[in-house]
């Protein structure tokens, strides 16, 4: 066990779903059950299908070792009925292996990939209140880890990302392309933007960071990000996202009916948790109330709220967001932490199907199947310190400083929250400060 934590410690393995929370510290725990979570969490996003249609037999030997090493009684691949390709990849792959991996198909729904979610779709169980998965003995991996695992296996650290490009692009892809590509060379690749000026979505386009043409020019791509969209700035999201703080904690005071479907379609409270945004809103608006107001950090921030459920268009998750802000610096806890069953009674009924959920959110135009895989290296590339949970690495090379691809360039130590990061193209560093610029030339090491 020691070793596989070991090798993917130093093939700098963070969870490439998101947070970016390093992957031997997540493997280190206790746990008897391993969910591969390949259900592509965000709408328009396609990396997870393309890693299982085109990398199931690393899939299946990775899982194997992980299992053997962990000593997990059960692997679970979680991902969408509808994606009937990719399953059969993984089928065949998995007999071919001889491993008795279980493939759960959920519905197609937003959001069968939260990590709680889709625990619950596969066990039944909820994650307690403010716990982790490992509180349940599981331990829940992106299936891109799982490939990034399969990778260190065989001696090759984590340096290039399967990124989606789509929206307005000329030529939407999944592009193969080195960690530190700039985005703006992304969308280049993608044949360029339909729309001038756009913006971008880093990530999803419910839970993704949105950036100005200007701001997307410093963008690069880190270890725990898989998407780039690109929009009209005129967008509904963008536009709907730009609403000052103060200008939505009035409209919670002014406007808010207290309907409560935010509570009703939240799929933290449809779990059996104490998420109640009305509540939160109710707090806010009246400034009564505090302990309804902890209810905020069990907020996942998957936007259904926001962006489907509530008819006067508040913005119950942005206030949850900033509520969260004023309880961590308060130091103040949640305090009730029982699970309530009774709210998974009509779970059934209120799954928000992901086709009315994209139309909802005008990117229907948007929403196709992506097969082509382009590779993409770019001449310098701009490496994050930091991707994701935990702190910034230490650059352990100096400018002028020739590398390979695949040389460690920034360290953490092994017992801390942060990952180790390699070159991740041919070429000369330009630069250490706060990022590490990589340039390629002619002259390198053979
Ligand atoms: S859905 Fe909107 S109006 Fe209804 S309670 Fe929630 S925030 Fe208020
Ligand atoms: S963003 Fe809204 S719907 Fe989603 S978990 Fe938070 S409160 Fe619930």
């Amino acid at each position: 066990m020691m070793n596989l934590l070991k090798i993917v410690y130093e093939a700098g393995i963070v969870g490439a779903g998101g947070a970016g929370f390093p992957t031997h510290k997540k493997l280190s725990g206790e746990f008897d059950t391993v969910i591969v979570n390949a259900a592509e969490c965000e709408p328009l996003l396609e990396s997870d299908r393309c890693v299982m249609r085109n990398y199931a037999a690393m899939i299946a030997e990775a899982l194997s070792v992980i299992r053997r090493e962990t000593g997990a009684s059960r692997v679970v691949i979680g991902t969408k009925k509808k994606y009937e390709r990719e399953i059969a990849a993984l089928r065949s792959a998995f007999a071919e292996a001889g491993a008795d991996f279980e493939i759960f198909g959920v519905s197609s729904f937003y959001p069968a990939g939260d990590e709680q979610v889709m625990i619950y779709e596969i066990t039944g169980r909820t994650v307690p209140p403010g716990g982790i998965p490992l509180a349940l003995g599981i331990v829940v991996l992106n299936i891109t880890t799982v490939l990034d695992i399969w990778r260190a296996l065989h001696g090759v650290p984590v340096t290039e990302k399967l990124v989606t490009v789509t929206g307005e692009v000329k030529r939407p892809v999944i592009l193969k392309t080195p960690v530190g590509t700039r985005v703006t060379d992304c969308i280049a690749a993608a044949g360029g933007t339909l729309v001038d000026p756009w913006m971008l979505i880093k990530g999803g386009p419910m839970m993704g960071r949105q950036f100005g043409m200007s701001e997307a020019e410093a963008q690069t791509i880190g270890k725990a990000d898989g998407g780039l969209i690109v929009l009209s700035p005129d967008h509904a999201l963008p536009t709907f996202s730009r609403k000052p703080l103060k200008r939505m904690i009035n409209e919670a005071k002014s406007a808010c009916i207290q309907c409560s479907y935010c509570t009703e379609l939240c799929p933290r409270y449809l779990i059996g948790h104490k998420m109640r945004p009305h509540r939160v809103m109710r707090s806010i608006a009246t400034g009564t109330n505090q302990n309804d107001l902890t209810d905020a950090v069990l907020c996942c921030e998957c936007g259904i709220c926001e962006l489907f459920s509530c008819p006067m268009r508040l913005s119950p998750r942005r206030i949850n967001v900033y509520v969260k802000g004023i309880l961590r610096s308060s130091g103040a806890k949640l305090e009730d932490r029982s699970i309530y069953p009774e709210h998974a009674k009509v779970r059934d009924y209120r799954r928000i199907a992901q086709k009315r959920f994209i139309a909802r959110l005008e990117l229907g135009k948007y929403d196709h199947h992506i097969d082509e895989v382009v590779e993409y290296t770019p001449k310098t590339v701009s490496i994050p310190l930091k991707h994701g949970v935990g702190r910034p690495s230490e650059p352990v090379v100096s400018v002028g400083d020739v590398v390979n691809r695949g040389d460690v360039i920034a360290s953490v130590p092994f017992d801390d929250v942060g990952c180790v990061i390699h070159a991740s193209i041919d070429g000369v560093i330009t630069c250490t400060d706060g990022q590490i610029n990589i340039t390629r030339e002619e002259r390198t090491r053979t």
